[in-house]
């Protein structure tokens, strides 16, 4: 994003703040849309592109000097901010949010979907519930978590074919919910936003 202000914002920053958190960029409407840098934001916002924002927190950037008065300037970025125009949630939220393993292992709680054991994120494999040698595809509602073991021992066969029953039965995460998924470092006032549109079945999303 082209922004010629940033360069006085980044340099006033650097020294003296902890890493600020990602804003949480909606859409007009109030859907989510997708995490932003502070950069972004403080962009959007020097852009007059900020239609409204929520959330308690605000993080404050000083900017360069006036030529005119002498006076520094300053820009408060909310913690989640609902942009003018540019990307449609609604036109990206019509698409299933990508399958990463990230998300993925966050969406089961880190626990194998077959054993029922937590695990580092390191030590857990994605497994296709119907095997893509069987025809199964990549999607959400096709891939669960599970340990090495496991997924070893089930090899290409279907849960029921290798007698080991899913603990749950795998979903789709709407966007909100994998906006939840995909930030380790949330703010409790952009969790309570996304929670608001989690579907009813995940809103205990166990979120590790
Ligand atoms: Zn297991």
């Amino acid at each position: 994003m082209h922004c010629q202000r940033l360069d006085a914002y980044r340099n006033t920053l650097t020294a003296h703040m902890a890493p600020t958190p990602l804003i949480l960029r909606l859409d007009v409407s109030g859907a989510p849309v997708r995490w932003i840098a502070w950069e972004d934001a403080v962009c959007l916002y020097s852009r007059n592109l900020v239609a409204w924002t929520a959330g308690d927190n605000e993080f404050t950037f000083r900017g360069g000097i006036a030529r005119g008065t002498g006076a520094r300037s300053s820009i408060t970025v909310h913690s989640i901010i609902a942009v003018k125009r540019g990307q449609r949630a609604p036109l990206i939220q019509r698409t299933a949010p990508p399958l990463n393993n990230h998300e993925l292992f966050r969406r089961d709680g880190c626990l194998c979907m077959y054993c029922g054991n937590q695990y580092a994120e390191g030590q857990l494999t994605r497994d296709h519930v119907q095997p893509l040698s069987q025809g199964g595809l990549d999607v959400w509602s096709n891939v669960v978590t599970a340990c090495r073991h496991c997924n070893t021992r089930k090899g290409g066969r279907r849960p029921e074919q290798a007698r080991m029953p899913l603990l749950a039965v795998p979903f789709v995460p709407n966007w909100a919910e994998f906006l939840a998924l995909s930030n380790r470092r949330i703010l409790a006032d952009q969790m309570e936003f996304l929670r608001a549109q989690f579907k009813s079945r995940a809103r205990s999303l166990n979120l590790v």
